[in-house]
């Protein structure tokens, strides 16, 4: 148990989220999305924050490789590190949310408890979950990294898809199904489902 009964929040005296929201024209949220690794979230992500970007709007992206090197850099991927990582990324993400910015998560985030946990730090209203839904085949197919290789060959223990299950969202808030769709056209289908709760 952390010892928090020296630390008074100040936030109350400080600007609002409203404050900020106003002055970049904009309503703040955090798109969480959640798929298998190479699903598309980093490149949908990178997509929509240039769309986002160059239709007025402030946004930021908030992705796993940029985190585990940076902040998450102590962390590896036993259950334990894997609950803090998303601990610290929806912290992180709930700091920009109070800073006005439309921010884009794309963390693999396996489990229906580990989003639900994300959503709880960050708040219901302000979660909007994204299923980015490409089948194991294409994602494997696909193979960016070179990781389902790796996994396939038993050099990576527990991988997403391969040896440890990724649970798919129940109700998620959009689902895009990548399969079939240019990059671009994924991330269309996301801004015309933001457009109208972001914009002020
Ligand atoms: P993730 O972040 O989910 O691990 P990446 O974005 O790193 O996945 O990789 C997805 C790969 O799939 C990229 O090489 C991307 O160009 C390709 N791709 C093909 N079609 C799509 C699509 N419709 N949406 C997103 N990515 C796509």
């Amino acid at each position: 148990m952390s010892n928090t009964n020296n630390i008074h929040p100040i936030f109350d005296r400080l600007l609002q989220k409203e404050d900020r929201e106003k002055r970049l024209g904009q309503k703040a949220k955090v798109l969480w999305l959640t798929g298998l690794s190479g699903s598309g979230k980093s490149t949908i992500a990178q997509a929509l924050e240039r769309k986002l970007y160059n239709e007025g709007f402030f946004p930021q992206v908030l992705d796993g490789d940029n985190i585990r090197i940076g902040i998450n850099n102590n962390l590896g991927f036993s259950i334990e590190d894997r609950k803090e990582n998303i601990r610290r990324i929806a912290e992180v993400a709930k700091l920009y949310l109070n800073s006005g910015i439309i921010t884009l998560n794309s963390f693999i985030s396996p489990t229906k408890e580990i989003r639900s946990f994300a959503k709880n730090i960050i708040g219901d209203e302000n979660f909007i979950e994204i299923f980015v839904n490409t089948p194991l085949e294409i994602c494997e197919k696909r193979d960016v990294k070179g990781l389902y290789k790796k996994a396939r060959a038993g050099e990576i223990k527990g991988f997403t898809g391969i040896d440890s299950p990724y649970e798919e969202p129940d109700n998620p808030d959009l689902e895009i199904r990548t399969e079939n769709l240019t990059v671009e056209e994924s991330a269309d289908k996301i801004f015309d489902y933001i457009l109208p709760i972001i914009r002020i």
